[in-house]
């Protein structure tokens, strides 16, 4: 899969006065997928969304869209084709129906096309029949939704949404978690940040995770799929051709979350209390401070964190195979 790259970022450092708020030296973001940006509050999230809407300036480097400087030529074409929702949106006083319908009576659509599309997009999100309501008195769940409604009424090629599920109630965070998922079938780019973790595996296949301003290294292994069966001793969560032995629990997971740390490279077969146990080829070695990082085919993508000495002392390189080992109780659904 070669995905289109939407978003190009060459190295990237803003600073708020003083501080420094986010330096990244390279970052892609593809087209028709979910990226999760997540990382603890304060660790750039909200700074890198309004730097790629525009909203902010870079203080040195250059981001692309499609190709072309957002600060240049990029610029119209990134505002027409991508919205940016807020972490607290902004909703005039008025009604839902007005809030929602803004964007399309500035296009000057016609006030039949206005009103279908309106409902099409509030009923997507659980907010039919919502048009009359003042938009000051929404919960803020309510509010969070109306504010997608009024950016996907635009049916915009990308959508920003900043933290959409901070500060919502439970019924709005699944509504919201299930657009995402609709949204991701039909191909569409949605760059989504979060530091809810679990609505983050949910969503992302992959995840960008920020930490004091920069890109760091994901620590976990994601796997997409689904609950197979169930007995009393595990839950079997199918990814692809593997089958994960997992704790036994009840529940709609579509993820299955394994530590890098918990996976065990040996040479030959162990007979051991690891339920899961695979075989796969090594095909790609990174250096990561003290660890190495080793991703194994199996053919389950699976990276493990490994030591030097144990790189040395398996003589682990690429296009070897390996046998790995890892615990039910190492995997995590979501
Ligand atoms: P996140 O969205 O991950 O919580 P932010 O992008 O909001 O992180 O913030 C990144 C850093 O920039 C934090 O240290 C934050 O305190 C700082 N920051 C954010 N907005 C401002 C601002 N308007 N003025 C000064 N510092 C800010
Ligand atoms: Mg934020």
């Amino acid at each position: 899969m070669n995905a289109e790259t939407l978003f190009s970022i060459r190295n990237l450092h803003f600073s708020y006065e003083q501080k420094e708020a986010l330096r990244i030296e390279m970052l892609e973001l593809k087209a028709n997928q979910v990226t999760l940006l997540v990382g603890p509050n304060g660790s750039g999230k909200t700074t890198l969304l309004k730097l790629i809407n525009g909203l902010l300036k870079p203080g040195s480097g250059q981001i692309d869209f499609r190709g072309e400087a957002i600060n240049g030529k990029g610029y119209r074409s990134m505002r027409s084709h991508s919205v940016l929702v807020h972490q607290d949106p902004f909703l005039f006083s008025g009604s839902v129906f007005q809030n929602v319908a803004y964007g399309l009576k500035i296009r000057k659509e016609a006030a039949p096309v206005i009103r279908r599309k309106v409902s099409e997009k509030l009923t997507l999100l659980g907010l039919s029949g919502f048009e009359n309501r003042k938009a000051h008195k929404l919960s803020g769940g309510e509010k969070q939704r109306v504010a997608i409604a009024r950016a996907l009424v635009l049916e915009p090629e990308v959508l920003l949404l900043d933290e959409p599920a901070a500060n919502v109630d439970n019924k709005s965070l699944k509504l919201i978690e299930a657009l995402i998922l609709k949204l991701q079938n039909r191909g569409a780019t949605v760059i989504v940040s979060a530091h809810n973790r679990s609505f983050a595996y949910r969503l992302g296949s992959e995840l960008l995770t920020l930490k004091r301003g920069r890109i760091v290294p994901g620590m976990v292994n994601i796997f997409k799929g689904f609950v197979k069966k169930q007995d009393e001793v595990f839950t079997y969560f199918a990814s692809g051709k593997n089958l994960l032995h997992c704790p036994a629990q009840k529940g709609d997971f579509n993820t299955a979350v394994l530590p890098l740390n918990d996976v065990i490279l040996s040479e030959r077969e162990i007979n051991s209390s690891a339920q899961n146990n695979f075989r796969g080829k090594v095909t790609h070695i990174t250096r990561e401070g003290n660890l190495y990082r080793v991703e194994l085919a199996c053919p389950l993508i699976v990276q493990a964190h490994i030591t030097e000495y144990s790189i040395n002392n398996l003589q682990v390189e690429i296009g070897k195979k390996f046998y790995l080992a890892f615990k039910a109780s190492a995997v995590k659904l979501y």
